[in-house]
């Protein structure tokens, strides 16, 4: 175990929009699949309605953080973990290393589910998919120049979903302000994602999103005890805020 000690301080929620400027695939189960010879469904909810996973958004975040901070090392292709108690990448995203010295895993990421503007857009849709929409993909045979054709079914371009992220906020007796200066790291993290992309066959245009709309709020233990809202603040001002409201 750590001889870290954590103090939980309070909570810093992001929430907000993810729109897709392109269409977005994020893959299901094809075996319940039988309308329109789709060869690779989207997820669904069991609604009906497409949905984007916390794990999907959560394991691009990370993903791209990796790389930007050289956390990718090896040919195995396995995801970084480390036993370093300062690792950022640990620390912000979680440790399966056994000897994982980064304490809690400071960042949830929810399911994302559509809005009802979306939803109401996806009613509307004429295709003849349940709220989404029919793309065919070719594959050129590189001997006989014949088009082999896949079924890829998508979540139509300025479809909206809405997100929630939490980042945890602990003190730590080795050094106060590290929990603090994390924080940066999810909003970078999400800024790569908006230059990479979410979801399947991105690097043929798929899965460009933005997020929009985002409103932070700051919610120390105090206002859990009192169940009072928190202090609302901006990405710039976000630091001086939880330095402040939650006094680390
Ligand atoms: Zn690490």
């Amino acid at each position: 175990m750590p001889e870290e000690k954590y103090e939980f301080k309070g909570n810093v929620i992001v929430k907000g929009k993810i729109r897709c400027e392109t269409g977005l695939h994020i893959g299901g189960s094809t075996e319940k699949f039988e309308i329109g010879g789709i060869d690779a469904p989207v997820l669904r909810d069991p609604f009906g309605y497409p949905y984007i996973p916390g794990s999907s958004l959560k394991g691009k975040m990370r993903y791209l953080l990796e790389w930007d901070m050289g956390k990718v090392k090896g040919d195995d292709g396995k995801p970084h973990n480390c036993e370093d108690e300062k690792c950022v990448v640990c620390r912000v995203f979680g440790t399966s290393a056994e000897k994982g010295k980064a304490g809690p895993t400071r960042l949830i990421v929810r399911d994302t589910h559509p809005t009802e503007d979306t939803k109401k857009m996806w009613k509307n849709l004429d295709t003849d998919l349940l709220y989404t929409e029919h793309k065919k993909e070719n594959i050129i045979d590189r001997i006989t120049s014949s088009a082999n054709p896949r079924d890829m079914e998508r979540v139509p371009k300025d479809s909206e979903f809405d997100f929630e992220m939490i980042y945890s906020v602990y003190d730590i007796n080795d050094n106060g302000k590290t929990d603090l200066n994390n924080i940066d790291y999810v909003f970078k993290a999400m800024n790569l994602l908006e230059d990479s992309a979410l979801g399947g066959s991105g690097s043929r245009g798929y899965g460009k999103i933005k997020f929009v709309e985002k409103k932070i709020t700051v919610k120390s233990k105090d206002d859990y005890k009192k169940t009072t809202e928190g202090k609302t603040t901006t990405e710039d001002e976000i630091k001086k805020v939880v330095s402040e409201y939650l006094n680390i």
